[in-house]
């Protein structure tokens, strides 16, 4: 419950003030991050560098063009400067073998004007003189007018002037000094590359901002609420875009926060789904879908704080045990089991005020609390209506089933204040009930509880026993009903407890202490004391002359289930050397409720050993027909409650002679134990039963007297006497 408590007060007001906190903390937190991120964006640089990239290829692309076009206009301007510095000196003269050009105007043309050197040629293209710095190009017939030359260090660059040129009959090879234009091309090439730097500069900054507004911000911002909804998917912190633009990324940040959004409705959702189911799991049984064992103690700490503690009511809790609830299980199978507890469920709620707690402590164990207005008489009221509502049979796969309870009743302030005290007395009293023949309530007392000590005092006690020698057996003699002869004795465990009295202990009857050793489980290796004690007792027999007689041991249920009996028995008989034969082990029905071909199995082992088997007691259990004919069985014991009665009590006596009879039927011998009278004795001889064993011959009795017993027995059976203790009717 705490866990789950925590957790829900962490998702609700904790868990809001700490997102209001975060939103603004994180506000503070985004505007740092995308300015700082904006110039750290692997993004924009890649964007960015891949343009200014592109924009230096375009450009460089561009100026090897204009700087060629720049190249030949500087060129083409010094062409023209050359001729107009040429063609005004040519004089008017008809005499086409004489230069036109006198050597004193072409020196001072050489001085002041960009030419250095003149070739002047006829129209015939003969050589009429040469001035100045000598000229490359040599005019010849043929020759291209337009050709130019270049000298490699770009020192001088030569043309040639035609007559049309002139507008007189002459060519005219000109010198001119082109040393600026290289000059001018390097100032044209840096100021254009300034001015693309500038502009590069300038488009990546502005690039860079509009990135950082449409593209970088959405982006980050992204990435920060997805990151945010993987930290924390139930309550992702989700900022909105300043922007409200229409743009694809504008709408796929407003559609991934939608989606986180739903994501965190769902988680949320489930979450809660959960949570109610983790409850449900946690406090309601799943079956009866009634409150299960802790949260009935929780109801109940709190009625008590509540109510009792206040002075305004008591309370009473109830342990309900559904009677033989195991058996219908074992028998019909878990599915009538679970439709039966529902129906009791059901049935018990109804039965119990509408503000009293029902709840299914285990797997046949209701407990109920219940308020009381005013005294314990009240509870006897709801107890009366809970068997009441039982008493009608329940309907299951159309079959009629009688459910029976029992039931403990413990008070509170009366019983006890604590939940567990009040709870266990509950229990105590429920137990005492079930003792008590089942189908009953009982109420706790005080007296319970001391019971129960002593019980935990004789468990604690019992453990040492075995260790301290305090077992013994005593030996029940059993005779032939017709020839009289002794034929076999019942091993009989006694505990001599030690005490404070001046014998130093006293015999605790077994009826007293077997279950006790059954419930802790301390049977199996008392019960494996007993078999070799019994054994090597029929072995001395033997070993004193006397006709072998079958020692009959008692086995326990638990020891027949939870011990390895088939190899202790095989362990014992090789240890003793007694013949299997001699030995029989007596079973109670009960054995045979558990699993039936666990059980068939072991008894057929058993057999094949070569140990007889008996059922004792047999008529007061569980019988059924069909597993008497199923296993190996020798001998019916009929129980002593019947045989004691068997002259008084019609019913007893119809019970003993159809035991009787219906061992005969399926081939097997028929005992009887309790036989106290010579009319016991004769009237189950008019029945024919075939062995008997009781008082009327002698009480279990230690090995040494059984011995002296036996080899009196004989005798008697030899040579009759009086007071001899051979059967009467012999
Ligand atoms: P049980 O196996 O049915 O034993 C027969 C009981 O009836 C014995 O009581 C015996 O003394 C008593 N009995 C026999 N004939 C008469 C009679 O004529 N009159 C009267 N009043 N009683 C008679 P005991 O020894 O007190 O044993 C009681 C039960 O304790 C046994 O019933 C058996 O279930 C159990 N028990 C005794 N020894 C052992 C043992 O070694 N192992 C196990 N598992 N159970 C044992
Ligand atoms: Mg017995
Ligand atoms: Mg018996």
């Amino acid at each position: 419950m705490s866990i789950i408590k925590k957790t829900s007060d962490a998702l609700q007001g904790h868990g809001k003030k700490e997102s209001i906190d975060d939103s603004i903390k994180s506000d503070v937190f985004y505007k740092e991050d995308v300015e700082q991120n904006i110039w750290k964006s692997k993004l924009s640089w890649k964007i960015t560098l891949s343009v200014f990239a592109t924009m230096i290829v375009i450009q460089a692309a561009v100026m090897v063009f204009t700087v060629n076009n720049f190249e030949k206009e500087k060129l083409y301007e010094l062409r023209q400067t050359g001729l107009n510095a040429v063609a005004p000196l040519i004089g008017q003269t008809s005499d086409q073998l004489v230069s036109p050009i006198r050597p004193d105007q072409a020196r001072k043309l050489i001085e002041v004007t960009p030419v250095k050197g003149l070739s002047i040629y006829s129209l015939d293209v003969s050589q009429l003189a040469t001035y100045g710095e000598t000229t490359a190009l040599y005019l010849s017939q043929f020759m291209d007018l337009n050709t130019t030359y270049w000298s490699v260090d770009g020192s001088s660059y030569e043309v040639i002037y035609s007559s049309s040129d002139l507008r007189r009959p002459y060519f005219i090879v000109a010198k001119l000094d082109s040393s600026h234009i290289d000059m001018a091309v390097m100032e044209y090439v840096q100021q254009n590359f300034l001015i693309l730097l500038l502009l590069a500069a300038f488009v990546t900054t502005v690039l860079m901002i509009a990135l950082s507004q449409l593209l970088l911000e959405p982006i980050l911002l992204l990435r920060k609420n997805l990151l945010n909804a993987v930290r924390n998917p139930q309550k992702p912190q989700i900022q909105e875009l300043r922007r409200k633009d229409n743009d694809e990324v504008t709408l796929t940040v407003n559609i991934a926060n939608d989606l986180i959004r739903q994501n965190a409705d769902n988680l949320m959702k489930l979450r809660e789904q959960a949570e109610d189911q983790i409850h449900q799991l946690a406090y309601y049984d799943n079956l009866t879908k009634l409150p299960n064992r802790t949260m009935f103690a929780e109801r109940l700490d709190q009625a008590i704080k509540n109510h009792v503690v206040k002075k305004e009511k008591s309370l009473v809790v109830m342990s309900v045990d559904l009677d033989h609830f195991k058996d219908i299980n074992d028998s019909m199978g878990h599915e009538v089991g679970d439709m039966m507890l529902e129906a009791v469920a059901e049935r018990l709620v109804n039965a119990t005020p509408a503000e009293a707690i029902v709840s299914r402590a285990s797997a046949d164990e209701f407990s109920i609390l219940a308020f009381l207005d005013e005294d314990i008489s009240e509870s006897s009221e709801i107890v009366d209506a809970i068997f009441a509502s039982l008493a009608e049979p329940l309907v299951i796969l159309q079959e009629k089933f009688q459910v029976r309870a029992s039931i403990g009743l413990a008070h509170c302030p009366q019983d006890g204040m604590e939940v567990s005290h009040i709870m266990k007395n509950a229990d105590i009293a429920l137990n005492r009930a079930k003792e008590d023949g089942r189908a009953t309530y009982r109420f706790y007392s005080e007296d319970f509880d001391r019971a129960v000590q002593s019980r935990f005092q004789m468990l604690r006690d019992l453990r040492l026993a075995l260790e301290g020698n305090q077992f013994k057996l005593h030996y029940h003699p059993q005779f032939d009903l017709k020839t009289g002869k002794m034929i076999g004795a019942e091993a009989l465990l006694r505990w001599y407890r030690p005490d404070n009295s001046p014998e130093g202990s006293h015999l605790v009857s077994p009826v007293e202490f077997i279950p006790i050793a059954e419930q802790s489980g301390l049977i199996v290796p008392i019960g494996e004391w007993v078999m070799e004690t019994a054994c090597k007792a029929a072995v001395e027999w033997q070993s004193q002359g006397l006709d072998p007689i079958r020692m009959a041991v008692n086995i326990s249920g638990i020891q027949f289930h939870r011990g390895d009996i088939v190899n202790m028995v095989k362990r014992v008989l090789n240890d003793t050397g007694l013949d299997p034969r001699m030995l029989e082990l007596e079973v109670t029905e009960s054995v045979f409720m558990d699993d039936i071909n666990q059980t068939i199995d072991i008894l057929r082992q058993l057999h094949e050993l070569g140990c007889e088997l008996a059922i004792d007691d047999f008529g007061t259990g569980y019988s059924s027909l069909s597993y008497l004919r199923q296993f190996p069985i020798d001998r019916l014991k009929i129980d002593q409650s019947f045989v004691r009665e068997v002259l008084t009590n019609n019913d007893d006596q119809a019970i003993t002679r159809t035991i009787i009879n219906l061992g005969h039927s399926l081939g097997l011998k028929v005992i009887a134990e309790g036989v106290e009278t010579t009319d016991h004795q004769n009237f189950l001889l008019r029945e024919n039963c075939d062995e008997v064993q009781g008082f009327k011959y002698t009480k279990p009795i230690p090995l040494n007297e059984l011995l002296e017993y036996g080899k009196a027995y004989n005798n008697d059976l030899e040579k009759p006497s009086k007071d001899s203790p051979k059967l009467s009717v012999i």
